[in-house]
């Protein structure tokens, strides 16, 4: 299997079978419920774990948590700590929606500190760090690999955080001493302080999966300055760190990136609520994951067409598919893990095994699933249809939320109405 690597613009192979394969994602800043667009790496990183598994791969998935950052002290003054705790349960409850598994290692940056300030204390003593007014700061000019990754010269580089302690406008902040109104800090050899941002992921990948792992991952938005940071902290220790990276392509919102801070911004879970578990991840099965996906009206209802169809698959008889059928199917994701051209491959299928088989990596087996709703929910179901044909949409919402309570979700289709269980 081959996938695309960033630090070397080219296809990568992986290791031969059995591995191991260790993977390092970058999770989210908790602070809010989590984007929509967050859930692309998450969903990347479960499926990519789970086809290495069933390919007979051992396999390693880290995904962290970061639970120490400006928008958080930003977000909630004097308690940043509760709303950390609170919002890593709204991601945990969220991300837990896909039916995809967890992560084996889901690694938080204030339960790491500790191996945070040995990494910089290092990096100190070999010179690629100084400490300034209880700061302390990478040394850019010590490391001649940096912007390797982004493929950046060093003097286009921007000043990441302007700062008059700074030898060099490029370098960053490993630790921070402590500000007023900040709510949580630790002891460290330069004061009390946190630790900056990006030598958490250095700290955790190399305590979970070791110096030297396969495939560190994380949305095209974390190329610079995070993961080269990242590469400057590990490599300059002497650690190989990542072998391939993974950038994903960004979630678009009517063809324009999405951010946290803009006005069109949806939460995972509203997401779930409006579009269901399985158009989500029909939805995210769509693009290759190199490439920006469009999140929309037409592409989403586009994608609930999509699992519909396999849906109906299992509702008629099955028909044998041909014996090169699977063969083709892992050739596209072994390919760089190209799930659009597998989902064109499966398309075709009306083997239901085959089908199932295909369909569950993805986490979409439960599209087989043909369980018949209690008749209390198929009563209410009734009502609803009745309260649409006399246009009382306030009637039909209610009854939704009712049949959803009820854990069915009930879906218009040409023939009227179906019921599938709530994911
Ligand atoms: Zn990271």
């Amino acid at each position: 299997m081959r996938l695309y690597d960033t630090y070397t613009r080219g296809l990568v192979e992986l290791p031969a079978r059995p591995g191991p394969v260790r993977m390092y994602f970058c999770g989210p800043t908790v602070y809010r419920h989590i984007h929509v667009g967050n859930a692309v790496p998450e969903v990347l990183g479960r499926w990519l774990k789970r086809w290495l598994d069933l390919n007979g791969y051992e396999t390693k998935l880290a995904i962290n948590v970061t639970d120490i950052n400006d928008k958080i002290y930003d977000a909630a003054p004097g308690d940043s700590v509760g709303l950390a705790a609170a919002a890593t349960e709204w991601y945990l409850e969220d991300i837990g929606r896909l039916g995809l598994g967890m992560p084996d290692v889901q690694p938080t940056a204030a339960g790491t500190v500790p191996d945070q300030i040995r990494m910089i204390e290092e990096l100190v003593v070999r010179g690629h760090a100084y400490e300034a007014d209880g700061d302390v700061y990478y040394r850019v000019a010590s490391f001649p690999e940096y912007g390797r990754l982004s493929r950046q010269r060093a003097d286009e580089m921007l000043d990441q955080e302007p700062n008059p302690r700074k030898e060099d406008p490029r370098d960053f902040a490993l630790w921070k001493a402590s500000k007023p109104g900040e709510d949580s800090s630790w002891e460290s050899p330069w004061g009390r302080g946190r630790p900056g941002w990006h030598i958490e992921c250095s700290a955790m990948s190399k305590k979970h999966l070791g110096p030297e792992f396969e495939i560190h991952g994380g949305g095209l938005d974390l190329v610079f300055p995070h993961h080269e940071n990242e590469i400057a902290q590990s490599r300059a220790l002497g650690h190989p760190f990542a072998r391939i990276w993974m950038h994903n392509g960004m979630l678009r919102f009517a063809g324009e990136e999405m951010h946290k801070s803009a006005g069109n911004d949806v939460s995972l879970a509203r997401a779930f609520d409006r579009w269901g578990r399985e158009t989500l991840l029909a939805f995210f099965l769509s693009g290759h994951w190199r490439k920006p996906l469009d999140y929309s009206d037409s592409t989403l209802t586009a994608a609930a067409a999509r699992a519909a169809r396999f849906r109906e698959v299992f509702r008629n008889p099955s028909i044998t598919a041909p014996d090169d059928a699977w063969d083709r199917f892992a050739a596209a994701l072994d390919d760089d893990f190209n799930t659009p051209e597998a989902l064109a491959v499966i398309h075709e299928w009306r083997d239901h095994e085959l089908l199932y088989r295909a369909l569950n990596v993805f986490g979409l087996g439960s599209l087989a699933d043909r369980a018949d709703a209690p008749a209390g929910v198929t009563q209410l179901a009734e009502a609803r249809s009745a309260a649409r044909a006399a246009k009382d949409f306030a009637e039909a919402d209610r009854l939704r939320a009712e049949i959803l309570a009820a854990g069915w979700e009930v879906r218009d289709v040409a023939a009227g109405y179906e019921l599938v269980p709530r994911a």
